[in-house]
């Protein structure tokens, strides 16, 4: 196993494949291009123990700078591609130097989505938070009795919310559409987390964009609301989504929508080229999704790290997220999209689960504070077994109870 294996992005997914190639026995050179000034790291945290304060950044770290050096992975940090010469197998860096690949990841992740210029456009104080300069900016404006406007009531905006609470900010949450988390729970859940951060002080509008934001030397001071009511401003984090950062594979040919389209290996349009990670786009459930998950990160490295090996190598995605407010932690299993049916098991106040089927598929759940409701979640997801509806909405049942039969249809 040798060859010359070229890896786009220092993020979660470009690393993982970098590793895994390594244990798989690849004795070819690994190499690991960035932009990214920082030794690869974990995400999640920033929105959740970093900002808060709660972890340092040494913790932060995927792997120690020493492991790079003794799996001789050449990690090039601080550096862009700026394009692929398909034709020659190299890639180009910024600086013009030409880099040869028998094999190339691209794994150059997703950028954060920012205020257009009718939504508020771009000052001193607007932050999205993507990376770790970004947490660091932010991290250093967090300061009590400052008053944070978060846009965006999705899972980005609500964490950044119970951060800023937790440091003694006045926060207001301003979510466009009808309800928070509208895109990726059921209302059921979204109603959860509403209630919680109201508890918490977080002042949540939902319906609610933004007229205007009026500024001074490049700092905005005021947010005209389109409720019609006018809040000072200290800080703004906006957390409106991200776009799949697909640049490079489209200016080199590839194909590409929402996301670089990808086979069940992982592989591009070129079959010397693959994608993993936020930026690729898969089949699953007979649509073309991407999905934005430290576990579609991995697991799509390890499917790319055994292609290359040699190994036969199909992407079965098991979908799994948390999220992290306040002392609720919230798992996910499997994804929701086109459920049909919701039902809830309340354990109590602080603890329940929301189970999403298709038909009488269970196809999804959300469980709050319930480790358990997760894991059974899981295992019956990946084994392709439903619960009956009537059987999960009963509290009074044991999960470990209830009658299981497998559904394929995702509507019945
Ligand atoms: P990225 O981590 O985005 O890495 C891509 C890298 O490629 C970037 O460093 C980028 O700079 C680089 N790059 C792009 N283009 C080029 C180029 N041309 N040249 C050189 N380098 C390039 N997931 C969960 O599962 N649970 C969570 O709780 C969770 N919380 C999150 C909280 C935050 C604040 C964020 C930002 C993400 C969170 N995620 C969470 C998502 C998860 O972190 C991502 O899905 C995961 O990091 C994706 O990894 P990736 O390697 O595909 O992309």
């Amino acid at each position: 196993m040798n060859g010359n294996v070229v890896i786009v992005g220092s993020g979660h997914a470009g690393v993982s494949v970098a590793f895994k190639l390594r244990t798989l026995g690849f004795k070819g050179t690994i190499t690991v291009i960035g932009e990214d000034i920082y030794l690869p790291y974990h995400r999640p945290p920033l929105s959740k123990k970093y900002i808060a304060n709660l972890a340092d950044e040494e913790r932060l770290y995927l792997k120690p700078e020493s492991q790079y050096r003794s799996e001789q992975i050449d990690l090039r940090l601080n550096c862009r591609v700026n394009a692929i010469h398909r034709s020659q197998n190299q890639i180009e860096l910024e600086d013009g130097q030409r880099v040869h690949y028998d094999t190339l990841v691209l794994a150059t992740g997703a950028r954060a989505r920012t205020l257009s210029e009718e939504q508020g456009g771009r000052a001193q104080n607007i932050h999205t938070l993507r990376n770790l300069s970004d947490a660091k900016r932010i991290r250093d404006t967090f300061t009590p009795n400052k008053n944070l406007l978060v846009v965006g009531g999705g899972y980005i905006g609500l964490e950044m919310a119970a951060v800023a609470r937790s440091l003694g900010l006045q926060v207001t949450l301003i979510e466009r559409e009808d309800r928070i988390l509208g895109r990726v729970a059921a209302a059921q859940t979204a109603a959860h987390f509403k209630s919680l951060h109201q508890k918490h002080g977080v002042r949540i509008l939902e319906g609610v964009g933004i007229n205007y934001l009026e500024r001074s030397d490049d700092r905005v001071e005021k947010a005209g609301l389109s409720d019609g009511t006018e809040i000072d401003v200290d800080v703004v984090v906006v957390g409106i989504g991200v776009i799949p950062d697909v640049t490079l594979a489209k200016d080199a040919g590839l194909q590409v929508a929402n996301g670089i389209v990808v086979d069940h290996a992982g592989r591009t349009s070129d079959t010397a080229i693959y994608a993993i990670g936020d930026c690729a786009s898969f089949a699953f459930r007979d649509q073309m999704i991407r999905l934005e998950s430290v576990q579609n990160a991995v697991d799509m490295a390890e499917v790319v790290a055994r292609s290359i090996t040699g190994a036969s190598a199909s992407y079965d995605c098991q979908p799994w997220f948390w999220s992290d407010q306040y002392t609720t932690k919230l798992q996910i299993a499997g994804l929701n999209s086109g459920y049909t049916h919701v039902a809830v098991r309340r354990k109590n106040d602080s603890s329940l689960s929301i189970w999403y089927f298709a038909g009488e598929r269970l196809i999804a759940v959300d469980a709050v504070n319930d480790a358990k409701a997760f894991m059974t979640a899981r295992r019956w997801l990946s084994s392709g077994q439903s619960p009956d509806l009537d059987g999960i909405a009963n509290e009074s049942l044991e999960l470990n109870t209830l009658t299981l039969s497998e559904k394929t249809d995702l509507v019945t």
